[in-house]
């Protein structure tokens, strides 16, 4: 998608926008209204002039009852009354059963006279044919076939006062037609003026300067909200970027001293002639370093790939306490050597959909740093279980070593961070502080949880939360077997 930057985007565009969303919306309901007032207003008056005609039709029908319904007298009251409705505009018509007219007023329409009933059953019924309205009613007689009298008017006169008072309403709806785009540009000013003051500290925020932050008002409305958000964005963003400066800066000084240490064994060798067996010393202190070296590289790179999210796991089936067993077997001889007892997990299958090259990764690190904090005579344990409540498989690895101390705690799974222990110890190539780090992005990786417990002089055990997740479909059974299976990794002995 082509992206527009904001300094050649047309200007004011939402507030013309708004502008003429709201004119449109108001006018468009003026219309309405007034074709709801228009059609109201012609009913009523329909209504009145129905009521008006039935007050003389019952004056017609009283005195004709008078009468005793002579048709010849009927007709003669009917004349009368035409004279007086005349001067109205109405029209009167008297017709038999069938349909006949037995007479009408001067002013009764062709169209309306030869205007078939409309039907026989009714005894009274409105009818409106074309500009025409009459009321019908059918008078019985006892001894004679029933008449039909009708009695009307024009309905033009109706029409022409009802748009008399729209014409009335007219310049109403100029008014609003030029007042209402200024209303509405103002209320769109306002309502974005805002935005621009966002747009305004948006557009000086430099990605050097990252403490910058737009102003919350303190309205609570959306406006304030995308404020809060674009802040909030804005916090990760300088934290991840602090983040990243802070590790570059750790890893170069974690580089800094074994090339320093390098640099300074091949100086003192070549500085005088020696004899062989000092340069071979010399080129064997040298491997060392760049074994540590390679290592951290490694580290860094691991780390770098698993906190990338856009790298995917790649998940198989994989039996977590059959790979936790491998591994304690894997480190069963550096244990022994150095006079701890290792406990490897119960001989049933835990099954988990992951990445089995990073959970090797994971339990060997747990399992390294373990061995090698506690002094011998001591013990490490690695569980693995379910949690069928919680729908977790859980690893554990705890120990009885040196544990860690409650200020170094917070910080264990910080990468490059290690413990006095561990650097006055000197653990060369060993302790590089980047094996926590792996773990924690490997375990949250996978959705899960590690956390930590630590008794100083007593032990240390870390706890991994893995959710059940979905395994991929195995194309065939053997190759979800195989992957359970693994070659043994580097891990250092
Ligand atoms: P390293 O590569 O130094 O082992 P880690 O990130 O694995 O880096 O560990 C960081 C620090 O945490 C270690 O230097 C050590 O001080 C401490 N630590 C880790 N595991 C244990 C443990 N089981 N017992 C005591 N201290 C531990």
């Amino acid at each position: 998608m082509r992206s527009l930057r904001p300094d050649i985007l047309p200007k004011d565009t939402l507030r013309v926008r708004l502008t003429l969303w709201n004119t449109a919306v108001v006018l468009a309901m003026a219309a309405a209204a007034l074709l709801a007032v228009r059609i109201g207003a012609r009913a009523a008056l329909l209504r009145q002039a129905d009521t008006v005609l039935r007050g003389e039709m019952n004056e017609i029908e009283l005195a004709v009852r008078k009468l005793r319904l002579d048709t010849a007298a009927v007709v003669e009251v009917l004349q009368r009354k035409a004279e007086s409705h005349e001067s109205r505009g109405w029209f009167t018509q008297i017709l038999t059963e069938d349909g006949q007219t037995v007479w009408r007023s001067d002013l009764c329409p062709d169209t309306i006279a030869g205007y078939p009933p409309t039907s026989t059953d009714l005894d009274e019924i409105v009818v409106q044919v074309g500009d025409w309205r009459y009321l019908r009613r059918r008078l019985r007689r006892p001894d004679d076939s029933p008449l039909r009298i009708r009695i009307g008017m024009s309905t033009l006169s109706v029409d022409s006062s009802v748009d008399a008072f729209v014409r009335l309403l007219i310049p109403v709806g100029l008014a609003l037609a030029i007042l209402t785009p200024i209303a509405g540009y103002w209320l769109a000013v306002r309502a974005t003026k805002p935005i621009d003051e966002i747009l305004r500290t948006a557009a000086m925020l430099r990605p050097t300067r990252l403490s910058d932050r737009l102003v919350v008002r303190g309205t609570g409305d959306e406006l304030d909200r995308l404020a809060a958000t674009i802040n909030t964005l804005l916090d990760q963003v300088a934290d991840h970027v602090e983040s990243q400066e802070r590790f570059v800066a750790d890893a170069a000084h974690e580089l800094r001293g074994p090339l320093a240490a390098v640099r300074s064994s091949l100086e003192v060798a070549l500085s005088q002639d020696r004899q062989s067996g000092a340069y071979r010393e010399t080129l064997a202190e040298v491997l060392e370093e760049t074994n540590q070296l390679s290592k951290l590289a490694n580290d860094m790179l691991l780390l770098a790939e698993t906190t990338d999210s856009s790298v995917a796991i790649r998940s198989t089936v994989v039996d977590l306490a059959e790979l936790a067993r491998r591994t304690v077997a894997m480190f069963a001889g550096v244990a022994e050597e150095r006079g701890v007892s290792i406990d490897a997990p119960a001989a049933t299958s835990i099954f988990v959909a992951a990445d089995a090259g990073q959970l090797r990764r994971l339990i060997g690190n747990l399992v390294d740093n373990a061995v090698r904090f506690t002094p011998p005579g001591g013990r490490v344990s690695v569980g693995v279980d379910r949690d069928p409540a919680k729908g977790e498989a859980v690893l554990i690895v705890s120990d009885t070593g040196h544990g860690i101390g409650p200020d170094d705690l917070p910080r264990i799974f910080d990468r490059f961070y290690k413990t006095d222990l561990a650097r006055a110890r000197d653990d060369r190539g060993r302790s590089g502080g980047l094996g926590l780090a792996i773990c924690k992005a490997i375990v949250e990786g996978h959705g899960g949880r590690i956390t930590i417990t630590s008794d100083p002089g007593r032990g240390t055990t870390i706890t991994c939360q893995f959710p059940d997740r979905k395994p991929p479909k195995p194309a065939n059974p053997a190759v979800a077997s195989e992957s359970i299976g693994f070659s043994l990794p580097t891990i250092p002995a």
